[in-house]
């Protein structure tokens, strides 16, 4: 492990420099799917990026997590390049986990059908930190609030919030240091919405984990993130201080992004009834009951 050449409190915690990611597409045309994205996190700090669908968050957060190579531009932890592509030993590619976990929108589609949550979190602890593992795994499941059932049941005996929180707990067994969510509370209901909301708000109190909260939907960024990057057409459009965002956006999109949602003092679970329509992605449907 390389020693950072500034000591931590100087230099922020994630550093994403000018990130560029081009795809090709059939025939002769590219597409810009991320342009010069740059932005700093502190520790235990909390960004959010928001845009349209299209406008390349997934490809950014892909970028952080090192699943996708980008074209251009770096990403470092504690100072140490982190970028995707490089060639990396094992070891390395262990330390980048443990630095960065993401957390997808359907945790369906990442859990193994075939794993009790218990079973779940002791392999994932094992892959890292054997030692203990019986101890963890219980403080794992109380941080994310699930109980001594949901422990012995598998992802379609749970609730798509339950799902989401064994994702979360597996995402915390490496003790990571950021936590990329990636329209993680999309497909829920909105009172499980603002719950998992709430339990991410307060492991970052708690623990210092730093967030990067991604999400189309300004209103669920807005009362969890210090910062807010607003992406358009892989293109940041405007970034700063969330407060400022939202008092005083500078740029039309993000003035157009605002009037969806509801001024201060505004109830979330409300908000997102009364817009109606299913977000990207769709609702879940035909789940057992939510917790
Ligand atoms: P968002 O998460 O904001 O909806 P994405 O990062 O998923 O945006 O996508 C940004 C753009 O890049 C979109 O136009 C999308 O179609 C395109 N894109 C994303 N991934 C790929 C890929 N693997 N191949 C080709 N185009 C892609
Ligand atoms: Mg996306």
């Amino acid at each position: 492990m390389t020693t950072p050449q500034t000591p931590a409190a100087a230099q922020p915690l994630l550093v994403a420099d000018g990130l560029r990611k081009t795809y090709h597409l059939p025939g002769k045309d590219t597409l810009v799917a991320a342009n010069d994205v740059s932005f700093t996190l502190p520790t235990g700090g909390s960004i959010g990026i928001v845009g349209e669908s299209g406008s390349g968050k997934t490809t950014v957060a892909r970028m952080l997590v090192g699943l996708v190579r980008p074209d251009a531009g770096t990403v470092r932890v504690d100072g140490r390049d982190r970028t995707a592509g490089r060639r990396r030993g094992r070891g390395e590619r262990l330390a980048r986990a443990r630095e960065i976990q993401m957390v997808f929108q359907d945790p369906y589609l990442s859990l193994d059908p075939r794993l009790t949550a218990r079973q779940c979190l002791a392999t994932s602890l094992s892959l890292h930190d054997a030692a203990g593992a019986q101890g963890r795994i219980e403080e794992l499941l109380d941080r994310v609030g699930l109980g001594s059932r949901e422990a012995a049941a598998r992802p379609h005996e749970m609730s798509g919030g339950q799902q989401q929180r064994l994702a979360i707990a597996r995402a915390l067994a490496v003790n990571p240091r950021v936590l990329v969510l990636d329209e993680a509370v999309a497909a829920l209901d909105v009172s499980i919405q603002s719950q998992i909301l709430r339990l991410l708000v307060d492991i970052r109190q708690d623990t210092g984990l730093a967030l990067v909260f991604i999400s189309h939907d300004l209103a669920v960024v807005q009362h969890v993130t210090d910062e807010t990057v607003v992406m358009r057409r892989g293109t940041v459009v405007e970034q700063g201080p969330t407060e400022r965002l939202l008092t005083a956006p500078e740029n039309a999109y993000t003035r157009a992004l605002l009037a969806a949602v509801p001024r201060r003092g505004w109830d979330p679970a409300a908000a997102v009834r009364d817009r109606g329509a299913a977000p990207a992605g769709g609702r879940r449907s035909g789940k057992a009951q939510e917790d």
